[in-house]
């Protein structure tokens, strides 16, 4: 057969480069030696999550822990999932996260010398090689309808053989180039099949970055590598691509490993090197006792979106997600609190081999102490930045006041005691703890453990003695002259010693009034509490809060 016509013939395009020149175009980058060249190629879905953002930041890590390159590869060959915004909206998502490409689609970047970096502007490069293929004899047109193809599949399940397109099923494969024309002359549709070298009788090792020595049976499967359309499939742009983008390592989900025999092939017959892989398990989680894997329909949290509309703090996302890339990363961070997540020696050949368990109460946690080590101006931004974009017209009138609202966050965080609290989690919830300094928010629950004539007159005495200007102690002095006037003991021991001759102790008194004017039995130091809201706002809820 005139392999050459034949080439010619089914890809006539005028304008393809000799397959030489691409090597050219693209050449080998210039990178330290060691230097890892990793690459984010989502499809632009729209839907971007937490497996992408963990995933990406493997890609980052590798990348800038070895001095390389990062990039973003947008893989649009299917045109009806393509949601408009979508690269903006990947872009976006990983930025908050603190996870920045270094070129690639959409990136500004003098370092862009490798795109285009959409799939859909790249159509030359797949079809130059795939007639390169054709003309070395080992890619041919296929003309099976899905009829056919559907046929072939279940008479190999029902003799429960592999199904797919290889050896004797391979029907188009031995088409003479008679049959060929024919097909042809009459506009029959086709697409361009690898003619597979290879034989599942021969095993091999291949060495995964992740999930170390693995055995790879060889590919036999004529895959299709142009569609009728003549777009690509994803294991022939994924090998053109990797290697004209000069990718040095592919993190991809472990969902890719079955298809590694095909990628193998297609290297070789394309007479490219290799990039390494790494092959990353699934992020799974405890439902009922058992481990599945998150699920896009059943848990909201796989969405990043989540993170942001809860005010997670993005880098203790980040953090978390390090804990579940490499486990050795908690204790790193222990021995160094005061380094970035960033001076971590990142290993990828410590990441899990097999599923990665999330756990949101851990993520909380390290939110938590994350959260904790901010100032309270770093706080307020923080909190603004999501009140601006997620809270209610109520909160952002709050936030107004940065002055007031950092006292509270100062109150609130413990700054300048003792001991950090790690009372914040999220923003969401956070913000919801400022509510009763606010009149407007403010929702009381008087559960009161003592009866209308204790409170009132508790409430009573406190009133007559309260001065704005008392510092704590005086303020304490206050509270236990108004316990032993209400019959309560001023002194705990007291109180110990001879429960039977008081209503209470001092501790009482103290939660009587912070019911009266935090509207809840739980808060931080009630004095400080006092003097944030101001003298007018104290007096109106003691007042308030007697009983009628
Ligand atoms: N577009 C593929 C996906 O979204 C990329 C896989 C890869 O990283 O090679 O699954």
């Amino acid at each position: 057969m005139n392999l050459q016509k034949l080439a010619d013939t089914l890809i006539p395009d005028k304008d393809l480069l000799p397959i030489e020149r691409y090597e050219e175009l693209y050449p080998p980058r210039r990178t330290e030696k060691g230097a890892e060249v990793t690459r984010l190629a989502p499809s632009p879905t729209g839907f971007i999550h937490l497996g992408n953002l963990y995933s990406a930041l493997a890609d980052e890590r590798a990348a800038h822990t070895t001095g390389g390159i990062f990039y973003l590869r947008i893989e649009d060959t299917d045109e009806k999932r393509k949601v408009d915004g979508a690269v903006e909206s990947v872009i976006r998502s990983l930025k908050y996260f603190g996870v920045n490409f270094d070129e690639g689609a959409e990136i500004q970047s003098p370092l862009n010398n490798y795109g285009p970096y959409y799939q859909r502007q790249r159509a030359g490069i797949y079809r130059a090689f795939a007639k390169d293929l054709i003309a070395r004899g080992l890619a041919y047109p296929c003309f099976c309808t899905e009829e056919e193809l559907d046929k072939v599949r279940e008479e190999q399940t029902a003799e429960k053989l592999i199904t797919g397109y290889y050896g004797k099923y391979a029907k188009c494969r031995n088409l003479t180039e008679e049959q060929i024309y024919a097909n042809l002359a009459v506009g029959k549709p086709f697409v361009i099949r690898l003619k597979s070298q290879g034989d599942t009788a021969n095993k091999m090792t291949f060495r995964d970055r992740i999930k170390g020595d693995i055995t790879v049976t060889e590919n036999d499967q004529d895959v299709v590598i142009l569609k009728s359309d003549g777009i690509p499939t994803y294991h022939f742009a994924h090998a053109i691509d990797d290697h004209f983008m000069r990718t040095t390592l592919v993190i991809r989900g472990e969902e890719w490993l079955s298809s590694l025999p095909i990628h193998i092939e297609l290297f070789k017959v394309l007479g490219f090197e290799m990039p390494a892989y790494g092959h990353t398990c699934s992020l799974m989680k405890v439902d009922g006792g058992t481990k599945r894997k998150l699920s896009k329909r059943k848990d909201p949290e796989l969405s990043l979106d989540y993170y942001r509309k809860e005010g997670y703090y993005p880098l203790a996302v980040v953090k978390y997600l390090m804990t579940l890339l490499n486990s050795n990363f908690e204790e790193w961070s222990r021995k160094n609190p005061l380094l970035s997540y960033e001076q971590f020696p990142f290993s990828i050949s410590k990441m899990g081999r097999s599923g990665a368990l999330f756990d949101i109460e851990k993520l909380n946690d390290i939110s938590k102490n994350e959260l904790s080590l901010l100032s309270a101006q770093q706080m307020y931004d923080f909190l603004n930045g999501w009140v601006q974009e997620f809270g209610t017209e109520t909160d952002r009138a709050h936030f107004a006041d940065r002055a007031y609202v950092e006292r509270i966050l100062t109150l609130i965080m413990g700054i300048g005691g003792k001991k950090r609290r790690k009372d914040i989690e999220r923003a969401a919830t956070a913000v919801k703890m400022l509510d009763y300094f606010f009149d407007d928010t403010f929702a009381p629950e008087y559960s009161y453990r003592f009866d209308r004539d204790t409170v009132n007159s508790v409430l009573e005495a406190y009133c007559g003695v309260y001065d704005p200007e008392d510092d704590n102690q005086a303020w304490f002095a206050k509270v236990k002259s108004v316990a032993a006037s209400a019959g309560f003991a001023a002194e705990m021991s007291e109180y110990k010693a001879n429960p039977e001759n008081f209503r209470g102790s001092v501790a009482d008194v103290a939660e009587i009034l912070r019911i009266a004017v935090t509207g809840s039995p739980n808060s931080p130091d009630l004095c400080t509490i006092m003097s944030i809201i101001g003298k007018d706002r104290t007096l109106t809820r003691l007042r308030v809060a007697m009983i009628k």
